[in-house]
């Protein structure tokens, strides 16, 4: 592979595939400032428009001056400040499980549970559609992988009616990254009771932003209060929290093995304590401020007006991701430069990240984006309908 990396790059870029970084200026949110020239932007996941609050940037300013700016070590040597301490034990309550666990990215939170808790003569079945992150960490694991299709429990059901292994992991996105749909969590849990298999959910992009309070998913679905044993619970804070970071939500003996084992939490340093500390100000905010859900509800509701019969399929999605496919890799790109040369920046989405011939623009809403803002983004839709 490292032979011949001119020709690869040189494929990569024929095929429409060629990934490129934009430099943006300034803090992130609806509105992006590239080359001096100022976008409306719907590609971020900060959906609780929390990432440059006033109230979050004073608890960071506080926690600055409280904890400085590095932890300094890993969390098993001396970098588990009090602020780590208070925000496990405040998202444990928020999410009624009995203990969590601080991650410094969510990447590192699956790849931890994955490789501390299986091993190679075990099995784990995976939707399709899942992160990579959920992919990378159950190849790592050892544990042979079964992929099921998307969102499909008979599937599942029979892979898991054929596997010999005795520990079995199902793991699933609980709002799907790419196509903003969300799985059956509740059904998924009967069934993997059924076959005493545990249960990893991924909410990365659900925790904040579903369920009671912005509690997360898993509250949509009638979780009980009495928490169930094999259910294990990540969900980042660099999205709806607007900070950065992820936390694993589980029984204790499962924490405390991630604690011994999990190589993603011993052998790396620990997130500076000052965003620990400001998420405390963040779960908060989540908790108590209902409007940005509300927001966030109405702003879906009229992008999804807007969006019907256009010659691009807006996919079934009740999320804050709104995913127009278009399935080409090229006409996917220009639709995205024609938005952007109209003032309005949309990513394009392209594979591996999402499966051949389904490139799609991928809109994420946030609660700071108005009404005005997404008719902005439809009309321009609508005329670019007839100029590609
Ligand atoms: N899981 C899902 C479903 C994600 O979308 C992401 C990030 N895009 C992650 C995990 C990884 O989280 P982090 O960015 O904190 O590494």
């Amino acid at each position: 592979m490292l032979t011949d990396l001119s020709k690869a790059l040189l494929q990569r870029r024929a095929a429409g595939l060629y990934r490129t970084r934009t430099i943006s200026d300034g803090p992130q949110s609806t509105r992006m400032t590239i080359d001096g020239e100022t976008f409306l932007a719907f590609c971020s996941n900060d959906y609780l428009a929390l990432a440059n609050d006033p109230e979050l940037l004073a608890a960071a300013s506080l926690g600055l001056e409280r904890y400085g700016i590095g932890a300094g070590a890993s969390h098993l040597i001396n970098g588990h400040s009090q602020a780590h301490h208070e925000l496990e034990k405040a998202l444990a309550d928020f999410t009624r499980f009995p203990r969590t666990l601080l991650f410094s990215t969510g990447y590192m939170a699956n790849m931890a549970v994955a490789t501390a808790l299986l091993g190679r003569h075990d099995a784990i079945f995976a939707d399709r559609f899942n992160h990579a992150s959920l992919n990378d960490a159950a190849l790592l694991s050892q544990a042979s992988l079964r992929r099921y299709h998307h969102l499909d429990l008979d599937h599942l059901e029979s892979q898991l009616t054929q596997t010999p292994a005795k520990c079995k992991l199902v793991m699933t996105d609980a709002v799907f990254s790419m196509d903003g749909d969300c799985a059956p969590i509740g059904d998924l849990l009967v069934l993997c009771q059924r076959f005493g298999a545990w249960l990893l959910v991924d909410d990365a992009h659900g925790f904040g932003v579903l369920g009671e309070q912005g509690r997360g998913s898993l509250f949509q679905t009638h979780f009980p209060e009495n928490h169930v044993p094999h259910l294990i619970y990540m969900a980042t804070l660099g999205k709806a929290a607007g900070v950065a970071g992820a936390f694993v939500a589980a029984q204790t003996e499962v924490i405390e093995t991630l604690i011994q084992q999990g190589r993603t939490y011993g052998y790396t340093t620990a997130s500076p304590p000052l965003l620990a500390h400001t998420l405390l100000t963040s779960l908060q905010i989540i908790a108590q401020q209902s409007w940005r859900r509300e927001q966030l509800v109405r702003l879906i509701e009229r992008l999804r007006q807007g969006l019907v019969s256009l010659p691009w399929q807006l996919l079934p999605s009740t999320t804050a991701i709104q995913p127009l496919l278009v399935r080409d890799n090229e006409q996917a790109l220009q639709l995205s430069a024609a938005l952007r040369e109209r003032g309005i920046w949309v990513p394009a989405i392209r594979p591996p990240t999402v499966p051949k011939g389904t490139a799609r623009l991928r809109i994420t809403l946030s609660a700071a984006h108005t009404l005005a803002e997404i008719d902005q983004l439809t009309l321009t839709l609508r005329d670019l309908k007839n100029t590609l």
